[in-house]
């Protein structure tokens, strides 16, 4: 997993941001935006984009490193920093300072620094313009998403033997970290969920426990690896032992909804519609009460993001170019938990799946016998 990847394409960007203002000046201060905007990967500084120009304000520690990331991402931005948190503000203001409305990222800015700023500078609300620009990848970002899913796939796949051999839920999250940093990931997506047994796996969003993993149990893993700030996300889920005809019969049912949602994936598409995709099976075989989140959400430089595919409350319609996932799961206490992720990037005529880990049947694999 050596290979060369293409480089991310940040040159044109400050320009299309420029385009969306019309005029205006942006204050950023998402570091996932500043990122895609500039390339810098550090936590702390602001990137003002005015009509004429565009300035990273930092942190004096960070400086160098901006300094150096800006010249590889081959963006033309100042960097400027001060020493001190009140330095910092004062320079930040003088740049971002103009007779007009600066617009400010009102989803991330916190309500202290907005009141701050706002006695220096006329602020209004940005209604997410990079956000909106970051959502259709390029090569480069398509190329890091998929080498961050196809660590993960191989991280899960080293790992699943191990969950008949009576780890705890605790000791298969650790080994999927491990072995994900050793396959080359730059961290991971998220701490792995692993959520096991008729109680655990029945919750969405189980924090990892002490929990043995025995025999009959469901086991569901999710996972995803960081690559150069790109996030993946796949879910899998197994049966230790012989499944019984029930977690068969579930399972068989999640597949069949996921492989829908998979099939409906295409431009022009609304979020809304992937969503009824998966849940239309679940719900003509009974099981709609056990289907307790949204289908799927987009992947990039945030793990959670545009678009978004659920039953409510998105407006989203699929692009070309999305990265999205496909996550359909059954839930109940006694039972446990099934579900399937897959992430995806849309093509004009479809999907193309950057998850490839076998998910045909939920029976552990054998160990390897060589
Ligand atoms: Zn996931
Ligand atoms: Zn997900």
């Amino acid at each position: 997993m050596s290979a060369e990847l293409p480089p991310v394409r940040y040159a044109g960007r400050p320009d299309a941001v420029r385009a969306a203002l019309d005029g205006r000046t942006l204050l950023v201060s998402t570091p996932s935006n500043i990122r895609w905007l500039t390339g810098f990967g550090g936590t702390l500084g602001w990137v003002v984009v005015a009509p004429h120009r565009v300035t990273l304000v930092t942190d004096g520690r960070y400086e160098e490193r901006a300094t150096a990331d800006l010249a590889r991402a081959g963006v033309d931005a100042d960097v400027v920093a001060a020493r001190t948190r009140p330095a910092l503000r004062e320079l930040l203001v003088a740049t971002a300072g103009t007779s007009g409305t600066v617009l400010a990222e009102s989803a991330h800015l916190s309500h202290a620094s907005w009141t701050d700023f706002a006695k220096d500078l006329s602020l209004g609300p940005d209604e997410g313009t990079i956000t909106g620009l970051r959502r259709v990848k390029d090569e480069g970002e398509l190329a890091r998403i998929g080498r961050a899913a196809e660590i993960a796939d191989a991280a899960l796949g080293e790992v699943t033997p191990m969950l008949g051999e009576g780890p705890t839920e605790r000791d298969v999250r650790d080994e999927l970290d491990q072995r994900m940093r050793r396959l080359g990931a730059d961290g991971l997506s998220y701490e792995p969920i692993v959520a096991s047994g008729p109680e655990l796996a029945a919750r969405p969003h189980h924090e990892t426990s002490r929990r043995p993993i025995v025999e009959g149990d469901t086991v569901i893993i999710d996972v995803g690896a960081l690559v150069d700030g790109y996030h993946s996300d796949m879910t899998r889920t197994y049966v230790v032992g012989e499944p019984t005809d029930e977690q068969l019969e579930l399972y068989a049912l999640v597949r069949t909804a996921q492989q829908a949602g998979l099939d409906a994936v295409a431009p022009g598409v609304a979020g809304q519609d992937l969503d009824a995709a998966c849940r239309r099976v679940v719900e003509e075989a009974g099981y709609g009460d056990w289907f307790v989140h949204g289908t799927g959400h987009g992947v990039g430089l945030d793990i959670h993001e545009a678009p978004f595919a659920a039953k409510a409350g998105t407006e989203d319609v699929l692009v070309e170019g999305d990265v999205v996932t496909v996550e359909p799961g059954l839930y109940r206490d006694g039972f446990g938990g099934i579900r399937i992720e897959d992430l995806v990037t849309v093509t004009p005529t479809g999907c193309r799946r950057f998850t490839h880990l076998p998910k045909d049947s939920p029976c552990l694999p054998s160990r390897p016998t060589t």
